[in-house]
């Protein structure tokens, strides 16, 4: 194995290497330097890489933990001692993070070394990560389409050998749709499983921090180093933390996968049925038994969100006002001049769009009718996931109903983008756990191989199930070693507009 074969590594392959001394963490970083000094002009994964700080923990690192010496890449809004948190806001460009998030500081205990953050929407609202205020990241199986988002930058640089595994966060999905779209594996763990302290808040009563990697058991990897209580963060579960690769091999005789009829809409591509139907059928070879489930209030889902998580980013945004963190506009005459031009210049559109949105349905005369209702619907749609996973370990879905789109094909229409997380946005309404891994591919009119995702959604805490059940389904086929084309050192084409 030459340095240049390394960063096509997954983590346990890296693992054997490391733990053996065949190769030195300083290798292993140096490797993947290069591979994201020719990769990334391409992708626009990366928004800041610390390389020096890197090297410094690389030469410290102890081989002998369960992640020592392996560069994790962290999305942009989990903080990282040191390292710029900027969220992909203009409002948080200068900002640098005084203490590592738990789970940054759960990683590095077991060794991990986390080098460099990546790009995502606007404070991760959005699913394409048009919204950075810095640059999209495009789709490594076609750099003219998204990588999905919010977490899209993690998604692709897993996705390009830029990174061997990275931390996403994931709301109304920004971890599982942007793995979809870019081919990857990306695991939303249940709500309180992983500590939230050191998150920059979108919506607290749905962010849930996981991984995005090349495979399922490199996801359980990350998972035992990353879950667990944390006093810090309240409502992070005092529960035992299993042993998230203690499954993994076992077979799926016995085991019960729902298909919801409600998710059986129009509008989910031909492609995408075709890859999720043949996956079902594939599951039943495995021994997996296949039973129709009801999730009455699905059509209401996504509304739901899109009022709740709003009213709660309106509420945790409202710390942006130029006078604590970050930009502050300058030459204002009185605070609330100040306070308005510093949210003007700092947030980008969809952030103001969903402060006004969120302001709007906590307000007096509006509260009733919307933010106290959608609470009440919050909890029939968790009542319709008890109900379903009484019958079932799991269901089975489209992860997104389309594969990547075009570079500005949809940013221009919000609600269209805002429908498309039909599939992923009820498990965090009902704080239960999923994950997205590859099942497929569609093709486009220009021979691009565009990946399709198969999302598996457990019941609370039930992790290590939804775990064994991807994986059998992984480790049975071929998806997850296709590796999308994209060729070192090649100059992007400029975007004809
Ligand atoms: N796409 C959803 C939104 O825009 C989910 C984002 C997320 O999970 N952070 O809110």
């Amino acid at each position: 194995m030459t340095a240049s074969d390394l960063p096509a590594l997954n983590i346990a392959e890296l693992r054997d290497l490391l733990g053996r001394r065949e190769v030195s963490p300083r290798a292993v970083l140096e490797a993947l330097q290069s591979r994201i000094a020719e990769i990334d002009p391409q992708i626009d994964a990366y928004l800041s890489i610390d390389f020096d700080a890197a090297l410094e923990e690389a030469a410290r690192a102890d081989v002998t933990l369960p992640l020592g010496g392996v560069p994790i890449a962290i999305k942009d809004i989990i903080s990282v001692a040191g390292q710029p948190c900027t969220c992909a806001s203009k409002i948080l460009r200068n900002y640098r993070a005084p203490y590592d998030a738990t789970v940054v500081r759960k990683l590095k205990a077991a060794g991990a070394i986390p080098f460099g953050k990546t790009n995502m929407d606007e404070f991760a609202m959005g699913s394409s990560t048009e919204n950075s205020s810095v640059k999209p990241t495009r789709n490594p199986w076609d750099i003219s389409r998204v990588s999905g988002g919010s977490s899209g930058g993690s998604a692709a640089a897993v996705a390009a050998d830029a990174a061997f595994g990275a931390l996403g966060t994931d709301t109304g999905g920004s971890i599982r749709q942007p793995a979809s779209l870019s081919g990857v594996v990306g695991f939303k763990p249940s709500y309180g499983r992983v500590s939230r302290f050191g998150l920059v808040a979108f919506a607290s009563s749905f962010d849930q921090a996981g991984p995005l990697t090349k495979t399922v058991s490199d996801a359980a990897l990350l998972m035992n180093a990353m879950a667990g209580h944390d006093p810090l963060d309240s409502t992070c579960l005092n529960e035992a933390v299993p042993d998230y690769t203690a499954n993994l091999g076992r077979d799926l005789r016995g085991i019960r996968l729902g298909l919801a009829q409600e998710y059986m809409i129009a509008g989910v591509d031909p492609k995408v049925r075709a890859a999720v139907d043949a996956a079902v059928a594939h599951f039943e070879s495995l021994g997996a038994e296949i039973v129709a489930v009801s999730l009455p209030h699905t059509e209401y889902a996504v509304a739901t969100y899109y009022i709740l998580a709003t009213a709660e980013a309106s509420a945790n945004l409202a710390r942006f006002d130029g006078v604590r963190y970050g930009h502050r506009a300058e030459n204002t005459r009185n605070l609330f001049e100040h306070y308005g031009r510093t949210r003007e210049e700092g947030f980008g559109p969809e952030v103001k769009r969903r402060i006004i949105l969120g302001t709007y349905v906590l307000s007096s005369g509006y509260y009733e009718a919307y933010y106290a209702r959608a609470q009440k619907v919050r909890e029939l749609v968790r009542q319709d996931f008890a109900r379903a996973f009484e019958q079932v370990d799991a269901l089975v879905s489209p992860t997104s109903p389309v594969p990547a789109f075009p570079l500005g094909e949809r940013s221009v229409d919000p609600l269209q983008m805002y429908l498309a997380d039909i599939f992923t946005i009820a498990a965090n309404l009902a704080g239960i756990c999923g994950i997205s891994l590859p099942c497929g591919f569609a093709q486009t009119e220009d021979g691009a191989q565009l990946p399709i995702g198969l999302q598996l959604l457990g019941a609370a805490l039930d992790e290590a199930r939804i775990l064994q059940i991807a994986h059998a389904y992984e480790q049975s086929t071929d998806w997850h070693k296709k590796r999308p084309p994209l060729v070192a050192n090649v100059q992007r084409p400029t975007r004809k507009e």
